[in-house]
């Protein structure tokens, strides 16, 4: 849920991008970096793909089941692509931080995990 909201999925911090396209490389309270690896974030594409399937199919049913048989061809095709393009770019981080969740949830689940101490908030400012 933390992910879904683009908070750190460890300690809940807000500020977790720069801006909206470009997420900080580590958590600036606790510290989780969130891209484990080069490419950690396919995952978080898929998420994204996912969602963006999911909003459009919605829109079609819904269009569907109330005009047939006299379906609103460029209306139906001019809202598939603003749910298309829109819907990604505004789940876009939150897809991010959600896949950034369940790397996390993987990581918590090792034997050897710890939790880390508590950060300076001062030290926010120096990075
Ligand atoms: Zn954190």
């Amino acid at each position: 849920m933390r992910g879904l909201r683009k908070r750190c999925p460890r300690c809940g911090e807000r500020d977790t991008f720069l801006t909206w396209f470009h997420a900080r490389a580590l958590c600036p309270e606790c510290g989780l970096r969130w891209e484990k690896e080069e490419g950690g974030f396919l995952g978080a594409m898929m998420i994204n793909y996912t969602v963006a399937l999911g909003g459009w199919l919605i829109l079609l049913v819904v269009v569907l089941t109330a005009t047939v048989p006299d379906v609103p061809v460029v209306p139906l095709l001019l809202a598939s692509v603003v749910v298309l393009v829109g819907l990604p770019l505004w789940f876009y981080p939150r897809a991010k931080m959600t896949w950034a969740a369940v790397e996390f949830m993987v990581l918590r689940s090792q034997p050897d995990y710890q939790a880390p101490l508590r950060r300076d908030p001062r030290s926010r400012d120096l990075e």
